[in-house]
């Protein structure tokens, strides 16, 4: 997997853990909080016909509590969110926010069920979120969302019975979370790993480690190229190896398979940090060629028709076996799209192959 990135170093690839999770639970996380909010600011009406005397401090704590969510809410919309930073945002202004939430619960004589409620929409909201925190974030949310909730009973409860009862309750039911916050957390990594793999599967050429196809078309897409968006050099080399059917025929397919690899290898070894390589048929490869001038791309298709002529490749007895490659090469110019540059460079392989093979065709001296 490592080996096939070499040459995409500037390559997005696939999404890290934490991008990966951000995306799934981002838009879920904006729903909940605009849920939450909306409560939060919506129930001061209620309020104001139960709670009269009080209504200042709910009021003002009910603000304070929907406040950090109203600026959660703001950062998660925002376009270039730095992915690393959304777990400690979530911990830090949803910890504040349960703080505020529950005084205000707790200094409202008659709402003391909530002692329950609120601690409970506080370990939801942790289980909701648990694939974005690492082990260490978990604990925390949990050890100061606890810390929160003791000290908040400590300075509004005075009826230590109820705290007993209830705070002890509540000590199981954040255990039990706990175990299945990390079943929740560890079946996220392993869903993350499995999609990861499964999309280097579809965009990977088993036998060779490098793109496939549809590898080379999203790495194409990744890299806005062939868009006009870019004044980067850029040239395809459709490279195929020559008589091939009569290398299997002759040294057996096995034999056929190990030249295709060491000819990636070698193709790869003379290819810049930027040009990628794609397997794109059995016995012919793509090579997107961005060396930084249209003389230097041609140059490296050259010596890659050049390292087939005097590379040794040999079957299993050590007998020498005769590779050479014919190469169809186009600089791309606007206003042609990908696939027009990529049929001429096909048109001329096509011409190379007729004009005899182990030669390069260069459409500029065509066109
Ligand atoms: P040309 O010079 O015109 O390209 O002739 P060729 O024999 O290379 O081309 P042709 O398309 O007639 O045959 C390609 C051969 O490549 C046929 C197929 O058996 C072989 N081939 C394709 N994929 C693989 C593979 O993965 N392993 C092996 N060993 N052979 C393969
Ligand atoms: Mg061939
Ligand atoms: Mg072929």
């Amino acid at each position: 997997m490592q080996a096939a990135q070499k040459h995409n170093s500037h390559s997005k690839g696939f999404p890290t853990y934490l991008e990966y999770q951000c995306e799934r639970l981002i838009p879920v996380a904006k729903i909940l909080l605009g849920l939450s909010i909306a409560y939060l600011v919506g129930f001061v009406f209620i309020d104001f016909f139960q709670y009269r005397e009080q209504i200042q401090t709910i009021m003002s704590l009910r603000f304070l509590a929907a406040l950090p969510l109203m600026l959660l809410l703001t950062l998660l919309n925002k376009p270039d969110i730095n992915h690393d930073r959304v777990p400690f945002y979530f911990l830090s202004l949803g910890l504040v926010s349960f703080a505020f939430y529950l005084a205000m619960n707790l200094s409202v004589p008659d709402k003391k069920d909530i002692v329950v409620l609120v601690p409970l929409l506080y370990i939801l909201a942790v289980m909701a979120m648990a694939p974005l925190f690492n082990t260490f974030l978990l604990l925390l949310c949990f050890i100061l969302g606890a810390l929160v909730y003791y000290l908040a009973g400590y300075f509004f409860i005075d009826d230590k019975v109820l705290i007993d009862s209830v705070f002890s309750q509540m000590m199981a039911i954040i255990l039990f979370t706990l175990i299945a916050v990390f079943k929740i957390k560890q079946s996220a990594e392993e869903n993350y790993e499995l999609a990861k793999s499964l999309h280097w599967r579809s965009h990977h050429d088993t036998l060779t480690q490098v793109f496939n196809r549809r590898g080379v078309f999203a790495w194409i897409d990744d890299h806005k190229l062939f868009k006009g968006q870019s004044f980067e050099a850029l040239s395809l080399a459709m490279v195929d190896l020559d008589h091939f059917k009569q290398v299997n025929d002759k040294h057996g397919h096995a034999v056929g398979d190990d030249v295709i690899i060491e000819s990636t290898q070698l193709i790869r070894d003379l290819l810049g940090e930027n040009s990628t390589i794609a397997r794109f048929g059995g016995e012919e490869f793509l090579v997107v060629l961005l060396e930084g001038s249209d003389a230097k791309n041609l140059s490296c298709a050259k010596k890659i028709l050049q390292a087939f002529r005097h590379h040794p490749f040999k079957d299993k007895q050590n007998q020498p076996v005769k590779v050479t490659v014919s190469i169809g090469y186009v600089n791309h110019r606007q206003p042609n799209s990908f696939e027009d540059t990529l049929k001429m460079s096909d048109k001329f392989l096509y011409q190379a192959k007729h004009k005899g093979r182990d030669q390069l065709i260069d459409g500029k001296k065509q066109t």
